[in-house]
């Protein structure tokens, strides 16, 4: 094993295997001068919707835009609440906060890092309106119990499925099991556009008819405006684009459940995990063992976070903290009146966790860089 420089993430490695392919679909949309919208972007629709096991999947320009026409959707207003997990992407609960209502912070589990359905009871008023699970890393949140409580409560539920794409509960895929689900084509996601983009998905006939008029500003037909809708299209060019990764997808995820249980391997022979209770420096990340986890992210908790952050970059390794400040600690959320303390897991976990290099394109060499290196910062430490 030589060391050699390992990307967080290594997208041109990706390209190289693709590239012709994607080019003759980019030169396709050029040739068509046809931008926005259009059949692409219906072709895409219906093969996302189908991948996700979903009736109707509305194209959209970002995650964030996702989130945003689904709480519209929902008619989502200023005095609802929206509870959420506290622990996520910052769109989650901005989304909520940009129209006016409150978002409302559930602790995560620790070890899986999605929200715990405990949580629900104690963060539910008479104005609770919806629950916004996010399916964190590539592992969904326990869909069962949500769903139970959605129902006896009378709750929408919006899954962010922004990380979680083909990702699977009790044999149900991410964005199938909840009112409507939210994905992203952001470039780092497992199936990532050469730009912005995103989807919702819904089986709701209606829901699906007001999420396609939010999309253009509400108007049907054109210039006639029945919604105060937006400008959240996505672009044909995306659309052609993701139509090709999306056939590699499924080769993609089980390259990265690869590289998962190699290091889940590596990291326990060279000693820094285990099970036992001995103090073990790298707390690997736990499968909740009730369906497909697709890796969007390999994420460790350890000892001496940030040391070994700047130990790793020294030598060329790519590793990020998703995410160093929860949300309920945000600046911008500072009036809903959280403290330090309050959600003690969410907290632990901003401290401690560091994402490893996990894409599928990572050779068996480069992983056992990666786990050398980590072993290299411990030695001789106490932790
Ligand atoms: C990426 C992401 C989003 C937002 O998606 P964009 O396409 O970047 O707007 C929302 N939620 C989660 C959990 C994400 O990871």
């Amino acid at each position: 094993m030589s060391d050699q420089p390992v990307p967080l993430l290594d997208l041109k490695a990706q390209y190289a295997a693709i590239r012709d392919e994607v080019r003759e679909a980019v030169d396709r949309v050029l040739e068509s001068q046809r931008f926005i919208l259009g059949s692409e972007v219906e072709a895409l629709e219906r093969e996302v919707a189908a991948y996700s096991e979903c009736e109707h999947g509305i194209g959209v320009s970002s995650g964030t835009d996702a989130l945003l026409i689904a709480l519209m959707a929902l008619d989502i207003k200023p005095g609802d609440e929206v509870i959420t997990t506290s622990y996520s992407f910052f769109a989650t609960a901005g989304c909520v906060t940009r129209l006016g209502a409150r978002p409302v912070f559930v602790d995560v589990e620790p070890e899986t890092f999605n929200i715990d359905p405990c949580g629900l009871e104690a963060a539910l008023t008479d104005r609770t309106r919806a629950i916004i699970p996010v399916h964190l890393f590539g592992q969904m949140a326990e869909m069962g119990p949500i769903m139970d409580f959605a129902r006896q409560h009378g709750l929408f539920v919006i899954e962010d499925a922004a990380q979680a794409i083909g990702a699977e509960y009790q044999g149900q895929r991410a964005g199938s099991i909840g009112h409507i689900a939210c994905f992203s084509f952001f470039p780092s996601k497992n199936l990532g556009g050469i730009g912005d983009g995103g989807m919702v998905t819904t089986h709701d006939p209606e829901l699906a008819e007001r999420m396609r008029l939010l999309r253009g500003h509400g108007a049907k037909p054109k210039y006639y405006h029945k919604m105060v809708g937006g400008n959240f299209r996505l672009d044909a060019i995306q659309a052609a684009v993701l139509r090709v990764k999306l056939k590699y997808l499924d080769r993609w995820t089980a390259g990265r459940q690869v590289n998962a249980e190699a290091y889940q391997r590596l990291f326990r022979e060279v000693g820094l995990a285990g099970d036992g209770d001995s103090p073990y420096p790298v707390v690997l990340p736990r499968d909740a063992g009730y369906g497909r986890h697709i890796y969007n992210q390999f994420v460790v908790r350890v000892a001496q976070r940030d040391g070994l952050m700047a130990y790793l970059k020294e030598r060329h390794i790519g590793s990020e903290v998703y995410y160093p400040l929860p949300l309920h600690l945000q600046p911008c959320f500072a009036e809903l009146g959280y403290r330090e303390g309050d959600l003690a897991n969410s907290e632990r976990a901003a401290s401690e966790v560091l994402a490893l290099p996990i894409y599928p394109e990572l050779t068996g060499d480069m992983l056992a860089c990666v786990v050398g290196a980590v072993a290299r910062f411990y030695d001789g430490k106490t932790v």
